[in-house]
């Protein structure tokens, strides 16, 4: 067995701001992230409009730089984009000239080296991935001839092709239906179950929220800080549909304590219950 307190945690925030010229998007953001061979934490992020959340996403992708503190993912300073992150966006999350299959295979042909996969590996791979998502007899239709559900599953097997250690999904399913999204939900709960990497989504919905993820980070109005850190009282719901979860009485509890700690940082907390005030103090 490795020495897992030996391990840097996976993702790592230490005094992480972030500025746009004159304005600050996020300010003083610290945590940490494990990931141990057979678990990723799943992390929820939700908040006020304009509190940074996506600036957050798209630090730990590299896409955007720190202005002062550092964003760590396994130790080291993150310089830009990588294989190990995965970003799956709420649209055009797939490329409208590629069908399916082509997509799917696009970043493992990106990263054929690395990936070490010869062509009929690759192709076998990217039809696992289309099954596991649910697109089989889809595999030859473009993104313009598929539902917005379907697109996000294209997006995921696409993502999930090249194995990253690290997925951030922002807002992956505001863009949909109801039904849909509850089915996109217990998708992407199953296969973090199976596949366990680290997930971090940001989501609107306190309910999305519990049912997703096992840590929920509430943030304050910009410039955003996490001003709440929940995760002992989020039950675990891989193998439960969305609609079974949602009557436990562990769930709406979760839901209860994770609301109010919202309409704390909104400044609206009168009505604080006593579960709530045992996790949020
Ligand atoms: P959220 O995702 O929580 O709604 P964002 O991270 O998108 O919030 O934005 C946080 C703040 O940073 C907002 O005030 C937004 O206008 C600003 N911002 C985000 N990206 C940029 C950018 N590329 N240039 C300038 N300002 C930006
Ligand atoms: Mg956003």
């Amino acid at each position: 067995m490795p020495d897992l307190s030996a391990q840097p945690p996976i993702v790592e925030a230490r005094n992480l701001t972030v500025r746009f010229g004159e304005s600050t998007a996020i300010t003083g953001i610290n945590f940490t992230v494990q990931q141990t061979p057979d678990h990723g934490e799943f992390v929820a992020m939700i908040g006020p409009s304009g509190c940074g959340k996506s600036t957050l996403l798209n630090v730990i992708a590299g896409l955007v730089s720190a202005s002062d503190g550092d964003l760590l993912v396994n130790g080291e300073a993150v310089s830009g984009p990588g294989r190990d992150r995965g970003m799956i966006f709420q649209q055009y999350s797939s490329f409208p000239h590629l069908n399916v299959m082509q997509n799917v295979l696009f970043g493992m042909s990106v990263n054929s080296g690395e990936l070490n996969l010869s062509h009929s590996g690759r192709h076998d791979r990217a039809m696992d991935l289309i099954r596991e998502v649910g697109l089989v007899g889809h595999e030859r239709k473009y993104p313009h001839q598929l539902s917005g559900g379907q697109q996000q599953r294209v997006a995921i097997a696409r993502t999930l092709a090249v194995e990253p250690r690290i997925l951030l999904m922002d807002e992956p399913f505001s863009a949909l239906d109801e039904p849909t999204r509850l089915e996109m939900q217990e998708l992407v709960v199953n296969l973090w179950y199976r596949v366990h990497p680290t997930i971090f989504v940001i989501t609107h919905s306190v309910t999305e929220a519990v049912y997703l993820s096992e840590r929920v980070w509430i943030f304050s109005q910009g410039p955003g800080q996490i001003a709440y850190d929940i995760r002992d009282c989020i039950p675990p719901t891989a193998g439960i549909p969305p609609l079974v979860a949602q009557q436990k009485r562990d769930f709406k509890e979760a839901v209860q304590i994770v609301t109010e700690a919202f309409r704390k940082v909104v400044g609206d907390d009168q009505t604080a219950s006593p579960a709530a005030r045992a996790v949020l103090g």
